[in-house]
């Protein structure tokens, strides 16, 4: 279990840019942090594994205050992807996706199948092992960072904004099959997006955020059968009005 309580964070002059947060993420959860761009997202989800430290209130996992975990150790055991996909751009795919195992010691021959299994696990296969990132599509990058984080493997997963940069085609199927790599692995994630439709499809549960604190929490399910507030409300209409506003589209072009 991640839980965050009380946390707020501060960066300087102007308002907290996370007030009084408090979120209980269970193992195995897939939890969705969705709200508008400068809403907290990204600074709630980086004091998870000590990218930044807060200003007030605590993180625990399993019991465990992470202040009390060595920060670099954190981020080994704890997988991070996000949006800029940030492959070393000398490295082939293979070098990118071994960085972690070969920190923590692992023997050549085992990083090199740890490398050829997560190859296959996202589903690019072995011969994509001695290529560069720029020799692959955005896609491909993506399938990379995410083998990346799942090198050493850890039992919770950090994802900012994941698939944004990618194209609507590549970012359904990609989002679809880390769905199901989460629930093969058994997988704790907390993603940040700010797209409801994948918030809607991906989540066990969604936590609603606006001007650095969370509105609402629930399963898709209770959020949009009852809604908080209109903010809310309106958030968890983005995909029908998107549908909507489609609809009338086409009638006008076929008129
Ligand atoms: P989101 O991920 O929802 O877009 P962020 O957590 O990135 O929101 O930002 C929340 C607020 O904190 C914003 O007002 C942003 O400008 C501010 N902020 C984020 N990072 C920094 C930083 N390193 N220094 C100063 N202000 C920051």
């Amino acid at each position: 279990m991640i839980e965050l309580r009380d946390l707020g964070k501060d960066y300087g002059a102007g308002a907290p840019a996370l007030r009084d947060v408090t979120l209980s993420i269970p193992n195995g959860a897939f939890m969705v942090v969705i709200g508008p761009s400068g809403s907290g997202k990204s600074t709630a989800l980086s004091l998870i594994n000590r990218l930044i430290e807060p200003s007030r209130g605590t993180v625990t996992i399993d019991d465990r205050d992470v202040r009390d975990s060595d920060p670099v150790e954190l981020r080994r055991r704890i997988g991070f992807v996000f949006q800029r996909i940030g492959l070393f751009p000398h490295l082939t795919a293979g070098e990118n996706i071994g960085i972690t195992p070969r920190l923590l010691g692992w023997s050549a021959k085992k990083v090199a199948a740890r490398v050829d299994e997560l190859l296959e696990l996202v589903r690019l296969g072995p011969a994509y092992a001695d290529r560069l990132p720029q020799q692959l599509s955005g896609g491909e990058q993506q399938r990379i960072g995410i083998a990346r984080a799942l090198a050493a493997a850890p039992s919770i997963m950090l994802m900012d904004e994941p698939f944004a940069a990618l194209d609507p085609l590549t970012r359904d199927e990609l989002g679809s099959e880390y769905r199901a790599i989460h629930d093969r692995l058994g997988l704790t994630t907390v993603m940040v997006t700010h797209d409801m439709t994948e918030a809607l499809l991906l989540a066990d549960r969604i936590a609603v955020m606006r001007d650095g604190t969370i509105v609402q929490t629930g399963t898709p399910q209770e959020l949009v059968a009852a809604p908080a507030d209109d903010f809310v409300g309106s958030l968890l209409d983005t995909p029908r009005r998107r549908a909507e506003r489609l609809r009338q589209a086409m009638q006008g072009s076929s008129a």
